[in-house]
């Protein structure tokens, strides 16, 4: 079954609409069904315009230039000159978030993040990791501590992930997730939103996600309003026979990789395996897919990362926050992770030439969205209950009014237990409490809020009240 759906994005449609045919449990529902997608905004489909396959084709192979970005690769002076590893990839990465910064007046805020990580397995002696990022700051005051965030990783490794001297270009892995959080950055600069947007490009990814680790802690420690993490890692829609250059993955954790001995047990009580705040967010980004035509489609795969694998989503998803990562369908391993190099007629390596700009250019539209989508939308309700104090076959959910004061509506959603995505939507007005003739027992609920102009927040599935 899984193969057969992996191959064929389409049947996964069927299903859904068979699924919503035959509607939840026999039971006749109420609400309109969430297969319509939301209403466009204009501001939002124009800006999707100005991405570039072209400039994120002059990015990447400019990134591969540098012959490595190995962490471990030199940063001195000398080197940043000559063009030749990773501390001349940092400063060219800064030098294009400043053009984009004086191109909007200066809208975007261009900073870095750097420490020196201690030896460890991967990194020999202690090494200086430096993150590079854009801040756009929200234009609303009681909305512009809300943040949503692009990443990718700017350093890349050879077939030995100590080696300082072997070129690794690392165009797919990770140039194309650079050059994502760039071109998010380029486009959405020129637009105003109400909540902040942080543009990312990290180091470290290959010797132990050090980079992310840091940057996740420091917004932990700082209490940011982190809302959502969008990580782009191999997104290059590598140019291999069995590619599918229409459909990008979207992964996200399960279980919250931060929930508490306390917390799994009710996850457990509840069936909410389906309900962390990242696979909401994977929601939220197959409807931006339905909403937008970004070229590409996300196909939602319900894990942390591929088998066995990881990324920097997941440092993000270990404090708590919500995130997922993006990578293109069918990965060649031929092309990553390997010295560059031709044995027995394959090419191995990490190059450019294997990259289909275009299918980046699809990505960095979804991510573009998704960020504009929720940086527009007001915060979400909270304090979500559903309440539970007498034994009843109707539903009644409350929340608290969504801060920031940008809220004219909710929206209660709801699914089947069975199903992928939300099935049904109900209209509520600027209410914070709302009777279903639905039961709580068959069903998944959830709440969220809707501006003036139709933006929605993320979703929030209700904890019980008794
Ligand atoms: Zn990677």
């Amino acid at each position: 079954m899984i193969p057969l759906l992996e191959k064929r994005p389409w049947l996964i449609a069927v299903l859904l609409v068979l699924s919503f045919a035959t509607g939840a449990l026999g039971q006749s529902q109420p609400g309109s069904n969430t297969a319509e997608p939301i209403a466009s905004d204009g501001r939002i489909s124009a800006a999707l315009r100005q991405v570039s396959a072209e400039r994120i084709r002059a990015n990447i192979e400019k990134l591969a230039s540098f012959g490595t970005r190995l962490t471990l690769s030199a940063q001195d002076p000398a080197s940043i000159a000559a063009g030749r590893g990773i501390g001349a990839a940092r400063e060219w990465i800064k030098a294009e978030f400043e053009r984009y910064a004086r191109d909007c007046g200066g809208c975007l805020e261009v900073k870095t993040d750097s420490f020196t990580e201690a030896a460890a397995d991967r990194i020999p002696q202690p090494t200086e990791i430096t993150n590079v990022y854009a801040v756009l700051k929200g234009t609303d005051a009681e909305n512009a501590n809300r943040i949503v965030l692009v990443t990718g990783h700017y350093d890349s490794r050879p077939s030995d992930t100590l080696d300082v001297k072997a070129d690794a270009p690392g165009a797919n892995d990770d140039a194309s997730g650079t050059a994502v959080s760039l071109e998010c950055a380029r486009v959405l600069s020129k637009l105003k939103f109400p909540a902040t947007i942080i543009f990312l490009t990290v180091a470290g990814e290959e010797q132990g996600l050090n980079g992310s680790r840091h940057f996740a802690k420091m917004a932990k420690d700082q209490g940011w309003n982190l809302e959502a993490v969008l990580n782009n890692d191999i997104v290059g829609g590598d140019k291999s026979a069995e590619q599918d250059h229409s459909v990008v993955r979207v992964f996200s954790e399960g279980l919250p990789a931060s929930a508490t001995e306390q917390e799994i047990r009710r996850i457990r009580g509840l069936g909410g395996e389906n309900d962390s705040g990242s696979r909401q967010l994977a929601r939220y980004i197959a409807d931006v897919g339905r909403t937008y035509e970004a070229g590409v489609k996300p196909v939602l795969v319900f894990r942390l990362d591929r088998y066995l694998r990881g990324g920097d989503h997941s440092a993000f998803n270990q404090q708590g926050f919500t995130a997922v990562r993006f990578t293109e369908f069918r990965e060649d391993f031929h092309h990553q992770h390997q010295n560059v190099r031709t044995e027995n007629g394959i090419e191995y390596g990490d190059l450019a030439k294997f990259v289909d700009f275009d299918y980046v250019a699809h990505v960095a539209r979804l991510n573009a969205a998704t960020l504009a989508s929720l940086a527009s939308a007001p915060a979400p309700p909270a304090n979500v209950h559903l309440l539970t104090k007498d034994l009843e076959n109707d539903s009644t959910l409350a929340w608290e009014a969504s801060p920031g004061g940008r809220a004219a509506e909710y929206e209660v959603l709801w699914r089947a237990t069975t199903s992928p995505e939300w099935e049904h939507v109900e209209k509520f007005g600027g209410v914070t409490r709302a009777t279903l003739k639905l039961s709580k027992d068959n069903l998944i609920f959830a709440v969220r809020a809707v501006d003036a102009e139709g933006h929605r927040s993320l979703p929030v599935v209700p904890v019980p009240e008794r």
